[in-house]
């Protein structure tokens, strides 16, 4: 592996979003399943992140939460489980989001072989066409519930939703309220307590000084929050830290072209990234802009830079979401961790 680019993880930073997020959501009495999904099964950054006190780890792939098997918390699966993966499931995680009732029929005869009691957390789609089921088909969530509730080897913790997905819903008092309402028909219908609303991601957590929160959300399952101190659409959080990751590449050719028909200075990195595109890598110096990125190349204009740039300076660029978990699951990448 040669020794760029270089994906610098300030751990420190990291452990101080995590830790902030934590007291954010205690002063509501919710608790944090810290979601790792854009860390790609990264030991070393989740370690830091568990040491900083969140209550479950939450992941969208199985093979991360393996990897996790060592670390002594409850894990969580954050995407609806496939058949072919029930076994492995209850092996090494504790806890799922689910939607079909044969699914869970399937995984409490797993859960019964291991001698364990699965959690799960049903999902209800209030409008944002991501997993659930719909919160108007009542017959359906209670058809679902009557049958997971003679399960020995189940114990439905709660109910759970997602905003911002493809249908657009944003985090509201009203589909709280639905939700509310759900899980308090539900609980008298069948005499039963659902200890657990989880209401959804960073998104909901860049509300709290917005909309009131009920009280009955007791669960945020926050993932950019704690990586990038980023919540709903993106944006900052002031008491959050957007900085904790750095992807540095030298500059490999630096020479005046003109670009739209105006003389500039270009200057070129290497990317080795697949997937990135322009608005991904935010170079922190303000005078550089990106032009383009490719797999091979990051296209810089340079022009503006008053300082003097020569071959094999390092440029420095800070990552959105998806360009550090590209970054991250990229093969020629050198990481280095800052304590
Ligand atoms: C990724 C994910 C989250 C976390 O979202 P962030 O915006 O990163 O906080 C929460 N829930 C589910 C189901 C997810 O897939």
């Amino acid at each position: 592996m040669s020794s760029y680019p270089i994906l610098k993880l300030n751990l420190k930073k990291i452990r101080r979003n995590t830790k902030k997020i934590i007291q954010k959501c205690k002063e509501k009495n919710i608790q944090v399943a810290a979601v790792t999904k854009v860390f790609a099964g990264d030991i070393k950054v989740v370690k830091n992140i568990i040491n900083s006190g969140v209550n479950i780890l939450a992941d969208s792939k199985l093979l991360n939460l393996k990897k996790f098997a060592n670390f002594e918390i409850p894990k969580m699966l954050i995407r609806i489980p496939m058949q072919s993966e029930l076994n492995e499931l209850v092996k090494y995680t504790d806890m799922s989001l689910v939607s079909e009732i044969e699914t869970v029929l399937d995984i409490n005869r797993y859960a019964n072989w291991e001698n364990k009691v699965y959690e799960i957390i049903l999902m209800i789609d209030v409008g944002d066409l991501r997993e659930g089921i719909y919160y108007e088909n009542i017959e359906e969530i209670e058809d679902f519930v009557s049958k997971v509730i003679k399960l020995n080897n189940i114990k439905l913790k709660g109910l759970g939703v997602n905003f911002s997905c493809f249908g657009g819903v944003r985090p509201s008092e009203e589909k709280f309220k639905t939700l509310i309402n759900i899980k308090k028909y539900l609980e008298k219908k069948f005499n039963i307590q659902l200890d657990v609303l989880s209401g959804g991601s960073s998104g909901t957590l860049s509300l709290f000084d917005k909309i009131k929160i009920p009280d009955e959300v007791n669960q945020l399952r926050c993932g950019a929050s704690i990586a990038l101190g980023i919540g709903l659409d993106d944006m900052p959080f002031g008491y959050l830290y957007q900085d904790t990751c750095e992807f540095i590449s030298p500059l490999v050719e630096i020479k005046e072209k003109h670009f739209n028909g105006i003389k500039r200075k270009i200057g070129i990195c290497i990317s080795e990234v697949p997937k990135l595109s322009k608005v991904d890598l935010i170079p922190s110096n303000k005078d550089l802009t990106v032009l383009d990125i490719d797999d091979n190349y990051i296209y810089l204009d340079i022009t503006k830079s008053n300082r003097k740039n020569f071959l094999g300076d390092e440029i420095i660029f800070h990552l959105s979401y998806a360009g550090l978990l590209f970054s991250m699951t990229a093969d020629n990448i050198k990481k280095i961790y800052i304590n």
